[in-house]
């Protein structure tokens, strides 16, 4: 019979068409599962960052970390202390060394992480350096807690704010290392 080999045409066709689909949405669901792991990852790195703030008594317990390419191009603990300067948090000096080791001023090919929901001025530093995406860990709610009271910005980083919005993709992580370092140091903790 003609007809039967174009229907055994059309559904091989088919078959193909599905199995070129569930092995997209495969990969796909496995880059998902991936960027999560490395996003994790890179927030333990800015966690134990906060954590050496704590140790060595030079800030509040507040890490950042900046990524480029999968690799760590530079990072920094809260220095406010140490450096005798109130706009030494951890993302605007991590931004500083970013920027100097790369000889740029934009950092549009980076990911930054903190463990904390950045203040408005260190999210405005990540504004000007151009970078499209933050990973945090603790809310700003969890540092008011502890007694620092920089009025958040979280209205803008959650999307909430009734007029400007951020083009910068924001993502959290409920993070052990972060609600560690919180937790363990909320009585230590010294405010400025
Ligand atoms: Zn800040």
């Amino acid at each position: 019979m003609a007809w039967r080999p174009a229907v055994v045409g059309g559904v091989a066709a088919l078959l193909f068409v599905r199995q070129v689909y569930l092995t997209i949405r495969k990969k796909r669901a496995e880059s998902d599962q991936n960027e999560d792991e490395v996003d994790y990852n890179f927030l333990t790195a800015a966690a134990k960052e906060a954590e050496v703030a704590m140790r060595k008594e030079e800030g509040g317990p507040f890490g950042a970390v900046i990524v480029r390419n999968g690799e760590i191009v530079a990072q920094a603990h809260n220095e406010v202390l140490k450096q005798k300067d109130p706009t030494a948090h951890a993302e605007i000096l991590a931004i500083q060394k970013a920027c100097k080791k790369l000889g740029k001023i934009e950092l549009s090919d980076c990911v930054i992480y903190s463990s904390c929901e950045p203040c408005p001025m260190s999210f405005a530093a990540m504004y000007l350096a151009r970078l499209p995406r933050l990973v945090y860990g603790a809310q700003a709610e969890a540092a008011h807690d502890l007694g620092f009271d920089s009025s958040h910005i979280a209205d803008a980083i959650r999307g909430t704010s009734q007029f400007q919005k951020t083009n910068c993709i924001v993502k959290r992580i409920v993070h052990p290392e972060v609600c560690k370092v919180f937790w363990k140091n909320r009585t230590k903790v010294r405010i400025y």
